[in-house]
């Protein structure tokens, strides 16, 4: 099915002499706050292989942070967006319309939890799609207030920046910040002073009473939390916390915002990962897998809180661009097609196997948590203090990376080695990048 063979392949270090003369332009040409997780340029990328400019094939468990899961070059996707490439590159959905937006708007309604009637608004990245949902909650309940939770990622802009937990690298030096941000803590099973069992009913008393006695609920316009954690550290809120936050919002005219950026589209083994427990969130943010790599974003919501918005208030020049709605388009035909909830089921199956067998043999593995293709290990220096292992962590992401392995680490204590293959991702490709991982942890 795919172009590029897909088989890992080294003939030269990790970076290259190519990627490294490339390197040395970059670090002249682009601001050096804009990182990279690893120095080796992409030349071609597709079902579970990325191709550096020197002819290596790198294992991607990465998707490019949960974008491509339907491969970074689909079969679909590309048709799509290269036929409406031909058509049109732009003309502005504000000034004039075209059927691909409407298409998504659609597709969106049909796809995400709840059968009440649903409308959407379309951006150009996640950041700008959460900012969006804050405006709406606001004028839709004309109050201010903005719950946000412990290790959430919410994004860069300066809203994003005051609704996200972590200080370094995400906000240190760029405030201030945007007010009547509140922050709650988060379930946390592995962290939770008390234990796992209790987290989630306990977590969600403590937060709704901080709510109730600090912010007041009356004046809280949303509640906005990530049904798995991203950025965070794949945090899998405890069961009970996200039902009793729910219903909670609803009790108190909140606007209950799901930020499902990273983890919807079928990352976690259901179209969207708040289907878990049962979750209809009046909001739902999304971006990343939605597009197979093309830059979209969405708000999805009751349409009577889309609706409070007067028109003009939402919009951007190129929210919505037709190549990338195309883009959509290809991508959720691939994920129906495919099956893609199914497939990050199965790659569940395979990596808890896989990882539940190396915590048994490395006592510095933590947790192994997760859910369909996101799934990760915390790593920790022992397993009953529990204190974090960032060097564990970035040296096993090194060691990867040096066998053909793209893997990232994420979590608030850098801790963290999370795995976001492309769902499409071969079996065996897969079972190797598992070995690679595997023999990592005896390199270190
Ligand atoms: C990535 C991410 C964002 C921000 O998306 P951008 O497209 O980078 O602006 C927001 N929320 C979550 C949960 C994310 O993972």
């Amino acid at each position: 099915m795919s172009a590029l063979p897909q088989e890992r392949r080294l003939i030269t270090a990790i970076p290259g002499p190519k990627s490294q003369e490339l390197q040395a332009r970059r670090s002249a040409a682009v601001a050096a706050g804009v990182g990279s997780v690893l120095p080796v340029f992409a030349a071609r990328a597709d079902g579970g292989i990325i191709e550096d400019v020197d002819g290596n094939r790198l294992i991607d468990f990465g998707s490019g942070i949960a974008v491509t899961g339907v491969g970074a070059s689909a079969e679909a996707v590309v048709r799509r967006a290269s036929a409406q490439l031909a058509d049109f590159t732009h003309t502005c959905f504000m000034v004039t319309p075209y059927e691909g937006y409407v298409a998504v708007a659609e597709a969106l309604a049909e796809l995400t939890p709840g059968d009440h009637a649903k409308k959407s608004a379309l951006f150009n990245s996640g950041a700008e799609a959460v900012e969006n949902a804050v405006k709406i909650a606001r004028i839709h309940t004309k109050r201010q207030a903005v719950v946000v939770f412990d290790h959430g990622y919410h994004g860069r802009t300066n809203l994003t920046m005051a609704l996200t937990s972590k200080n370094m690298p995400y906000k240190q030096g760029f405030g201030p910040f945007a007010p009547e941000v509140y922050r709650m803590p988060m379930a946390y099973g592995y962290r939770w002073p008390t234990g796992p069992e209790n987290c989630g009913p306990e977590a969600a008393a403590q937060a709704i009473d901080q709510i109730s006695k600090q912010v007041g609920a009356d004046n809280v316009a949303a509640i906005v939390i990530e049904p798995l954690l991203g950025e965070g550290g794949f945090i899998e809120p405890a069961k009970g916390f996200l039902p009793a936050l729910s219903e909670f919002a609803r009790d108190n005219g909140i606007v209950f915002v799901a930020d499902e950026i990273q983890s919807g589209f079928c990352r976690t083994g259901q179209w969207f990962a708040c289907e878990d427990e049962g979750i209809v969130p009046d909001l739902i943010t999304t971006a990343k897998g939605i597009a197979g790599g093309l830059p979209l974003a969405a708000v999805t919501g009751r349409a009577e809180i889309m609706d409070a918005a007067h028109a003009g208030g939402l919009g951007g020049t190129y929210g919505g661009n037709p190549v990338a709605c195309a883009g959509a388009l290809g991508s959720i035909e691939t994920m129906k097609e495919l099956d893609l909830a199914a497939r990050a089921r199965h790659i569940e199956t395979v990596m808890k196997a896989r990882l539940g067998a190396m915590q048994e043999k490395y006592e510095i593995i933590g947790d192994v948590r997760g859910r369909g293709a996101m799934m990760a290990i915390e790593l920790v220096k022992d397993p009953t203090t529990k204190e974090p292992n960032p060097e564990a962590t970035a040296a096993l992401a090194k060691a990867c990376h040096q066998e053909g392995l793209l893997v990232l680490t994420c979590g608030t204590y850098g801790n963290v080695l999370r795995f976001l293959p492309p769902m499409v991702i071969g079996e065996e490709l897969l079972n190797e990048g598992l070995d690679i991982l595997e023999q990592a942890f005896t390199r270190i």
